[in-house]
């Protein structure tokens, strides 16, 4: 029987963030908090600012000294950042994006990792067939801190340009991550790419037939990011893990999210070198429902599950969690951006309730 006295101890750093961002944080914290008592962990808890909110505070899109604090801790949690009050086009202008992407390179957070799975309690949400929906379950692994997002750029008064940019290194470090997660689940890697076109992209192609010889039992397909961008909407199905550069990736795992119908629904994970991974839902700050009380809570929770079995080890609580959003949903829990025409909407509080209630009686 594990007491309070032997509970294992974990340090989170929570980076609430602007708009809905405190909300659905605070939602993942009392459920992470529950299912500690249950399952013997005890979390402590710090507090960053970054995004707007640091702005506004300090003038800079994350707060002095922010990345040293989170390499300290176990694993951040992050809400979101960003909304109109900071929409700028002035280069000059700090943005809150610029936190995230600052955070990313700080903590060599190489790999995003984007679970895309159907809950067949929502079946109805997806704007595509049931039938092409029910048994998705993929895995978006996207290179996070390379390629044209942090390529040379430049505008001049009539011109701009970005550089697509990768070395061997930085693409092998994500193929092989991409194929060892691969190995714990369907055993097969599709690699996209635009080869055809791109030399980045070959080189791309070339590092992962050289990966995918040291996993002879993982099976490697080719896809071009176009024809990927089709076979998602007609066959989800054949995929298991995709592994992708910065801007495809960008762009497929905000496509593969909408398959199950909501970007509320959705988690993520972004791991790498130093060994303390960002944990995030993949919507952003939501600024029309901020402050409401009315954030679907569920991407973050799954979100804190996934920190639980990647950072912590904690797998038995983790699919806890996960088991109980699901229960929450098939008894009918809903927040108004996943529910039908006649149901009931909860607010985030509401529905966070109804799971901690899944969790306890799971
Ligand atoms: P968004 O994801 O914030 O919102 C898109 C739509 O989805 C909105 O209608 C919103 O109400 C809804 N939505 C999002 N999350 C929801 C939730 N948990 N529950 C219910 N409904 C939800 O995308 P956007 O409107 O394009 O961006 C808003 C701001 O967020 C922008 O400033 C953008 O830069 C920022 N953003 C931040 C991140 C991040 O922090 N990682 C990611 C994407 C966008």
């Amino acid at each position: 029987m594990t007491t309070p006295a032997n509970y294992r101890g974990y340090r989170v750093m929570t980076l609430p963030g602007d708009g809905v961002g405190p909300e659905i944080v605070a939602a993942a914290r009392r459920v992470l908090d529950a299912a500690g008592q249950r399952y013997g962990y005890l979390l402590a808890y710090e507090e960053g600012v970054m995004g707007g909110c640091a702005i506004d505070a300090f003038g800079t899109p994350m707060e002095a000294g922010l990345i040293e604090r989170c390499q300290k801790c176990d694993a951040v949690l992050l809400g979101a950042v960003g909304g109109p009050k900071w929409d700028t086009t002035d280069p000059d202008k700090p943005r809150p994006e610029q936190g995230l992407l600052g955070m990313r390179k700080g903590l060599e957070l190489f790999a995003n990792l984007r679970p895309v799975r159907s809950f067949k309690a929502l079946a109805h949400n997806s704007t595509l067939k049931p039938e092409v929906i029910d048994g998705v379950d993929m895995l978006v692994v996207r290179e996070l801190t390379g390629g044209v997002y942090f390529g040379k750029s430049e505008r001049t008064a009539d011109t701009a340009y970005d550089t697509m940019i990768y070395s061997e290194a930085e693409v092998e470090r994500l193929v092989e991550y991409a194929f060892t997660v691969a190995e714990g689940r369907r055993k097969l890697v599709h690699s996209v790419d635009k080869a055809n076109v791109l030399e980045s992209s070959r080189l791309w192609r070339a590092v992962a037939i050289r990966v995918a010889e040291r996993h002879p039992n993982v099976e490697l397909r080719h896809m071009l990011v176009d024809n990927c961008a089709m076979q998602f909407i007609r066959d989800p199905k054949q995929f298991d893990v995709i592994a992708t550069e910065n801007l495809f990736g960008d762009v497929l795992s905000d496509e593969a999210a909408m398959l199950t119908g909501s970007i509320g629904m959705l988690p993520s994970a972004s791991v790498g070198a130093s060994g303390v991974s960002l944990y995030e839902p993949i919507h952003g700050s939501a600024p029309d429902i901020a402050g409401k009380g009315l954030a679907n809570p569920c991407a973050t929770i799954l979100s804190a599950a996934m920190m639980l079995d990647l950072s912590f080890g904690e797998r038995e609580a983790a699919r806890a969690v996960e088991r109980a959003v699901e229960t929450a949903l098939e008894q009918g829990a809903r927040t108004a951006d996943i529910a039908a025409f006649g149901e009931t909407k909860l607010g985030t509080a509401e529905m966070t309730d109804a799971i901690l209630a899944a969790l306890a009686a799971g």
